[in-house]
């Protein structure tokens, strides 16, 4: 039959705010449940995601592989027969089965009956990873964003600045539907750097009044040295929060530094492409929030993936307790994160809670027996103010045969043409040195040289590791 899909008509949405309650319902409702009751929650979702993902290729093959057979799944406390994943497995199931994949449905009857969108994880090296969003689960991840907002004190009288790109990424349309969908704030879509230029991001934030920002950190930084080149005063401007995900920031320097150069507060929140915006800080800064009526969230051991203990950092593995389109079941993200235990935080929620992000263990470079993380170098130049925080890891192959060794050269763009490189240097190395436990090679570089391989502005996301060696 050929007929319009309305797409008012494609979600009940009386039932979804009670099941996934947004801003004004969550901070009552599922942010004061109890261990139990949250457990009682997540094992029913658990459960019913377990049973269409046996519907797949994708995890039938591999469950099957791994002796489970449908039925032997019968609660949560089963979670850990159930094999891991990662996005090379991704990979391979788009390999197998394009261009969908074996773990989503790619059917024309389905495209026709469902709401889709067709949604990527930010590029990296051959086509992306498509991901279908049904209606139901871009609304949800619009309500994850929307509880951060909240917790970090948007509100409908704010004038939000998006400065990601309203693209095939989803961390701009879930921002956008957050803001705008459940709290009825103004969203403003600048998008990124290459969409409206940094200096105009700036005169259209004075001009237009903007009160709230969502902005990745590397980005902040870049917009303060354009205020600063430009003569721009940041705290000329009405900003009274900044929604962000700083990275690595142990010390919390980064953030210090970003709040200064601001006058605001910058809040951090964790969140990928499949799970969504899943934890989030609170004014309390102590901590992110998770969601956990959405997710399912271990930390496990990088080689054996044994459940860690609360506190230790450790890879994630999050099983997606809403999204039946495709279900993700204890997809190892290998970003690496710490868990917290439930308390009552000081904004009233009772939630877990995870650490800030300590890094990627895919971005791992082992070098001379030493596992090295492209963002463990964060700290040390962002720590110096001979640099202005910019830099690229890269690491390539010399000498031939036997003696074929690993280079990892950082490259870090001093503050100014005027900075001395050499004394930058030699302190950048013995910086480095102590952070990372192995000696590496650093080359200054002037500012801006580094953005074409960082990405820096122009894309959402920002690289620290150009990898030369394949
Ligand atoms: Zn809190």
């Amino acid at each position: 039959m050929d007929r319009p899909n309305y797409h008012w008509q494609a979600i009940d949405w009386q039932q979804l705010t009670q099941d996934y309650p947004p801003p004004g319902l969550f901070e009552t409702s599922v942010g004061q449940m109890s261990e139990g009751e949250i457990r009682a929650l997540q094992n029913t979702r658990f459960l019913a995601r377990v049973a269409e993902a046996w519907q797949y290729p994708f995890y039938r093959d591999r469950w099957q592989a791994a002796g489970l057979e449908p039925g032997d799944i019968r609660s949560l406390d089963d979670i850990e027969k159930i094999p891991t994943f990662n996005s090379d497995d991704l990979k391979a199931a788009f390999e197998r089965a394009p261009p969908f994949g074996d773990h989503q449905p790619g059917d024309p009857a389905y495209f026709r009956d469902a709401h889709l969108r067709i949604l990527t994880s930010g590029g990296t090296t051959g086509l992306p990873r498509v991901t279908l969003f049904d209606a139901q689960t871009l609304e949800i991840q619009g309500i994850q964003s929307a509880r951060a907002f909240w917790a970090q004190g948007l509100r409908p009288s704010d004038i939000l600045q998006i400065t990601y790109t309203n693209s095939l990424a989803n961390a701009a349309w879930c921002t956008l539907n957050g803001a705008f969908n459940w709290i009825g704030a103004t969203p403003m879509t600048t998008g990124a750097g290459i969409v409206t230029s940094s200096e105009r991001q700036l005169q259209y934030a004075k001009a237009w009044g903007t009160t709230a920002w969502f902005t990745r950190a590397e980005y902040l930084a870049r917009l303060v040295e354009v205020a600063r080149d430009s003569g721009f005063d940041l705290h000329g401007l009405k900003t009274r929060q900044i929604h962000s995900h700083i990275g690595p920031d142990a010390g919390g320097l980064r953030r210090k530094a970003l709040e200064e150069a601001w006058n605001a507060p910058v809040y951090d929140n964790y969140g990928t492409h499949e799970i969504g915006a899943v934890a989030f800080e609170c004014r309390e800064k102590a901590g992110l929030h998770i969601s956990e009526d959405m997710v399912h969230i271990q930390i496990v051991d990088l080689e054996s993936e044994a459940p860690l203990p609360d506190g230790q950092v450790g890879n994630l593995i999050a099983t997606s307790l809403y999204r039946s389109v495709p279900p993700i079941i204890r997809f190892n993200m290998r970003d690496q994160l710490a868990l917290y235990p439930r308390e009552t935080c000081g904004c009233g929620l009772c939630t877990r809670k995870l650490s800030g992000f300590h890094g990627r263990s895919d971005e791992m470079v082992k070098l001379r027996g030493t596992n090295v993380y492209p963002l463990a170098c964060m700290e040390a130049v962002t720590r110096n103010p001979g640099t202005n925080g910019e830099y690229i890891c890269i690491v390539s192959h010399e000498g031939e045969g036997l003696a074929q060794r690993e280079k990892f050269v950082v490259q870090v763009e001093r503050s100014a043409a005027s900075v001395a490189p050499e004394p930058l240097r030699t302190e950048l190395e013995a910086a480095l040195h102590r952070d990372l436990g192995v000696k590496v090679d650093v080359e200054i570089v002037d500012p801006g040289a580094t953005a074409p391989h960082t990405g820096l502005g122009l894309q959402n996301k920002t690289k620290r590791l150009l990898d030369l060696r394949r």
